[in-house]
C-alpha cells in the first residue's frame, strides 16, 4: 500500500468509522480505515460487548458485539484496506493531500474523516501496585466474553451505569457476584439500581479497595482487602473475578495539534461534517455542532454526509447521489 493515494482515509473504526468506510466503498472510492486497536468496533465492541442496544434502527435489540459483527459483514461487501494496530499522531498538508503519520507507515490521502470517538481510550485502573500477572485471569477492566465469569465468584467495583449493569448481568451466570462502591449511592440509571436491589448481589459499600493479592491457599482465586470509608473497619474477600468499572480516560489531546478548530476536547463541523481544513470530516463522538447527540443512529447519518461531500470536493463532476438500490450492482 506504500506509494498508494487514497481518497478517503477514515481514522478510528469504531461504529461511526465502520460504516463511514463502508459507504464511501459503497460509492467507489479508494479507503482507508485507519484503528489503533487490533480489532474494529470502538466502544461497543470494547466497553460493552454484551450490553444490549435498543435505539439503532432496524434492531429492537442487539448486543454491542453482534452490532459490531453486522457492520463488519457490511463491510465485506466492499471491502477498504484496513490499518489495524495503527495509530494516527499528525495529519499534514502537502500541496493538495493530506499526509497522515501513524506509528507504522505514513499514509496519503485527498480527504480525512476522524473519527476517534473520544480519543484513543484507556480504562482508569486502580491506583496501587500489585502482581501484575493479576490482570492474566483474575483482574480486567473490560469484559470480552461473559463466558469467562460463568460459575466464578466474582466482584464488580464501581459505582457508575456500567458497574452496575455489569453485577446484575453476570450475576445471572456466576456462583456470586459483590459489589464493591465507594459510596452509598450510584451514579447509574434508577430502573438499574432497583434491578440491582431486587438482586441477590452483595452490595460491599461505602468501601474501597485497599490491596489485591493472590489467595494463599487457592492461587487461581484473589483476595481483595476492603477498607470501609470513614472508618478503620476492613475486611478481605475471595473471588476467582474482580472487574474493575472505575470508568475511562480517553486521550484526544493529538487533536490541539492539528489546527483543527475545537470546542472543548470536541471537533467543530459544519452541517456536511467539514472542519476548518480543507477536505477534512469529523463524525461520530469526536465531532460538535448544535443539537449532537452522541448517538450511534447520529453517527450513521454523518458518515454518508461528510463521504458525500468529499466526494463532491475531490471529484466535483462526478454525480452526487445515488440511493444504494441503484448502487448495488
Ligand atoms: C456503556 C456505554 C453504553 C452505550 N450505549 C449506547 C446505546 O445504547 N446507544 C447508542 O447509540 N450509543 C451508546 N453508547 C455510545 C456509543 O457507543 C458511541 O456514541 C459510539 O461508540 C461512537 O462511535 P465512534 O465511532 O464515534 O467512536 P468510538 O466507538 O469511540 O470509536 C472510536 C475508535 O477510534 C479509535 N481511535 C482513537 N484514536 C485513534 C487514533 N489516533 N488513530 C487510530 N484510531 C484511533 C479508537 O480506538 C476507537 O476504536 C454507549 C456508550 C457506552 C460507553
Amino acid at each position: 500500500m506504500d506509494n498508494k493515494i487514497y481518497d478517503i482515509s477514515i481514522i478510528g473504526g469504531g461504529p461511526a468509522g465502520m460504516f463511514a468506510s463502508y459507504y464511501a466503498s459503497l460509492r467507489k472510492l479508494d479507503v482507508a480505515l485507519i484503528e489503533s486497536l487490533p480489532n474494529l468496533g470502538g466502544q461497543p465492541q470494547t466497553l460493552y460487548a454484551q450490553k444490549n442496544i435498543y435505539d439503532v434502527a432496524g434492531f429492537p435489540k442487539i448486543s454491542g458485539a453482534q452490532l459490531v459483527d453486522q457492520l463488519a459483514e457490511q463491510m465485506n461487501a466492499f471491502p477498504c484496506d484496513q490499518y489495524l494496530s495503527t495509530s494516527v499522531t499528525d495529519i499534514k498538508r502537502e500541496d493538495d493531500l493530506w499526509i497522515l503519520s501513524t506509528n507504522k507507515e505514513t499514509i496519503k490521502t485527498h480527504a480525512i474523516i476522524i473519527a476517534i470517538g473520544n480519543g484513543a481510550f484507556k480504562p482508569r485502573k486502580l491506583t496501587f501496585d500489585y502482581d501484575p500477572s493479576i490482570e492474566e485471569n483474575n483482574l480486567s477492566y473490560f469484559v470480552n466474553d461473559m463466558e469467562e465469569f460463568k460459575n466464578k465468584d466474582v466482584a464488580v467495583a464501581g459505582g457508575g451505569d456500567a458497574a452496575v449493569d455489569w453485577a446484575i448481568n453476570l450475576n445471572q451466570l456466576s456462583s456470586s457476584t459483590s459489589l464493591i462502591h465507594r459510596r452509598n449511592k450510584y451514579r447509574a440509571m434508577e430502573s438499574s439500581v432497583e434491578n440491582l436491589n431486587a438482586s441477590t448481589v452483595e452490595q460491599l459499600s461505602p468501601y474501597i479497595i485497599k490491596d489485591v493479592t493472590f489467595n494463599s491457599d487457592v492461587h487461581s482465586k484473589i483476595d481483595i482487602l476492603l477498607k470501609k470509608i470513614k472508618s478503620d473497619d476492613e475486611k478481605t474477600i475471595t473471588v476467582d473475578k474482580l472487574l474493575v468499572n472505575y470508568g475511562f480516560i480517553s486521550d484526544s489531546k493529538i487533536l490541539r495539534d492539528w489546527n483543527l478548530d475545537l470546542e472543548g476536547p470536541f471537533i467543530k463541523v459544519d452541517q456536511q461534517m467539514e472542519t476548518n481544513l480543507p477536505n477534512v470530516f469529523a463524525i461520530g463522538d469526536i465531532s460538535t455542532y448544535p443539537g449532537k447527540l452522541q448517538l450511534m443512529a447520529t453517527a450513521f447519518s454523518e458518515g454518508p454526509m461528510a463521504v458525500t461531500r468529499a466526494l463532491r470536493n475531490i471529484y466535483p463532476d462526478k454525480d452526487y447521489f445515488q440511493h444504494s438500490t441503484s448502487l448495488f450492482n
